[in-house]
């Protein structure tokens, strides 16, 4: 009975490895397909990765903000110097 346990802990625990590395493995091939690529907010000078960037086109080019708050603040800020 005890044996048994200890079977099926041991296919636990290959599962829970095979899975990790699987992870891993899959992450590796999604940073090489795509590089990451940093822009930088003109809000607050961060740079920030391209994916996880907000988007907002303004004046016919594309800016890039770290959060919604900065993309409001920088709106606000670019009104009220005009
Ligand atoms: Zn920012």
């Amino acid at each position: 009975m005890s044996r048994l346990i200890l079977l099926i802990l041991l296919f636990l625990l290959l599962y829970t490895i095979l899975r990790y590395l699987m992870k891993k493995m899959l992450i590796q091939r999604k940073t090489l397909s795509e590089p990451e690529e940093l822009v930088q907010d003109p809000h607050c000078q961060t740079y920030i990765p391209k994916r996880t960037a907000v988007r907002k086109k303004i004046a016919g080019s594309v800016l890039y903000f770290c959060n919604q708050e900065c993309l409001k603040n920088y709106l606000k800020r670019d009104n009220s110097d005009r």
